[in-house]
């Protein structure tokens, strides 16, 4: 195996474990970030077990499940009187099922297990609090520091995330879509809460034009909720909204007394709104020695939780595709060809999924007649991937 060059754009979860995955099979990766520390906003993450099952070839399961918690199950619930519209079941079953766990768990501390794996690897150079002035997409290289150095590459991947400057210059600026949806982000402390919100379990109410997640983080210690509400617009640029809480309240005014207790409950200091995105699917990542990965190719919504498992599979066939590939643009070619129609179908399906969570009337009605047989299907689909294979 010949050792190649490789030029990540990005530290988000996709771009790190490329770079774990790409440097382990013998190449050696610089990997570019523009923030200074190798830390996100502390948004909750659902990793199911085929996005799992590539942290557990990294070496990382037991390190991810220090801090995760594992569900048994994930209920989904009406939005008002709390009652079980369709419950799947998974913990050891779906484990035994798709021979791989399913985590909860915050985004930084899967990302700062993912750079502290990084940081072993002598293969692997990792440059925080990189500014990018200009990319090359046909040499491949990228300028940094205003210019003065030159960074060139055999492989460059943009892992540069839903806005990527990399997918820019391949394919030239056409803005992500706003698309009406705004999610409030919200960290509740486990240990106010009765038990019965404490549990191990993914639970998603529904309710007519808005849907609300919440699942345990850091052993149960913490509750995530992720809050989605239908908006017109998105005007708001900062992730702090001062006096959220009372914002939250307003939003999911007259729902559940537990949707209630768990907005009481959020660290007021740690409340973030954001607007949702995304881009129809892709047809062409790449070009020459050039590719992009994870949502700089495919940005996800979030109503499967699939965006950073599609990353990380992203980056598992990548990793195979370069492996005795002499021809670099081939191989890449091949990731491309691979990955396209399973981020589409995701994708496709996300977007599907908005319409169904926030159903309101008949179409709810409907809905909760239907989704005790159909949902099981789509998710062995995602789930049963093995990247690997
Ligand atoms: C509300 C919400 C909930 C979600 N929940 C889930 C979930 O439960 N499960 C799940 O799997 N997914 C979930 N997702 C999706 C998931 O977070 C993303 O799909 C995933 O993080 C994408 O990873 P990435 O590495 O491709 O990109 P990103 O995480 O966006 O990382 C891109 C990185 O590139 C850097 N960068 C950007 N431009 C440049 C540049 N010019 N130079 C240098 N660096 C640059 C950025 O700073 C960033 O660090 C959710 C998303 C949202 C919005």
């Amino acid at each position: 195996m010949s050792e190649r060059r490789c030029l990540i754009v990005g530290a988000g979860i996709g771009g790190v474990a490329a770079a774990l995955l790409l440097s382990r099979a013998g190449h050696r990766v610089t990997v570019v970030e523009r923030k200074p520390r190798p830390t996100e906003l502390g948004a909750g993450l659902q990793i199911s077990p085929n996005g799992a099952r590539i942290l557990q070839r990294l070496g990382l399961e037991s390190e991810v499940q220090a801090v995760s918690s594992q569900p048994e199950r994930v209920e989904f619930r009406d939005w008002s009187n709390g009652s079980v519209i369709v419950r799947s079941m998974l913990g050891a079953s779906a484990e035994q099922k798709f021979h791989a766990p399913y985590f909860h768990l915050l985004r930084s501390d899967l990302l700062t297990l993912l750079v502290d794996a990084a940081a072993l690897e002598p293969r692997i150079d990792m440059l925080f609090g990189t500014v990018i002035s200009e990319i090359d997409v046909t040499a491949p290289s990228i300028s940094v520091e205003s210019g003065s150095r030159t960074l060139s590459a055999d492989v460059l991947i943009g892992a540069d995330g839903i806005h990527s400057q990399v997918r820019e210059c391949l394919f030239g600026g056409d803005a992500p879509r706003f698309t009406g949806q705004v999610a409030w982000r919200l960290l509740v402390e486990g240990d106010h809460l009765p038990e019965h919100l404490t549990q191990p379990a993914a639970n998603v109410w529904w309710g007519p034009k808005k849907h609300f997640v919440h699942y345990p983080v850091r052993g149960g210690t913490k509750i995530n909720c992720v809050c989605v509400v239908e908006q017109a617009d998105w005007a708001e640029e900062s992730w702090t909204q001062p006096g959220a809480v009372a914002s939250v309240q307003h939003d999911f005014e007259n729902w559940h007394a537990d949707v209630q207790t768990l907005i009481q409950g959020a660290d007021s200091s740690a409340i973030f709104k954001w607007g949702l995105f995304d881009r129809p699917p892709l047809r062409t990542w790449g070009r020459q020695q050039v590719t992009l990965l994870g949502d700089a190719c495919h940005p996800t919504l979030p109503f499967l939780a699939q965006g950073a498992s599609m990353a990380l599979e992203d980056a598992a066939v990548l990793a195979q595709c370069l492996e005795g590939q002499p021809n670099v643009s081939l191989g890449l070619r091949q990731y491309e060809t691979l990955r396209q129609p399973r981020t589409a179908y995701v994708q496709r399906a996300s977007r599907r999924n908005a319409s169904i969570y926030h159903a309101a009337g008949l179409k709810a009605i409907l809905r909760n007649r239907i989704a005790p047989y159909a949902g099981n299907r789509l998710m062995d689909k995602i789930y049963g991937f093995n990247a690997f294979a």
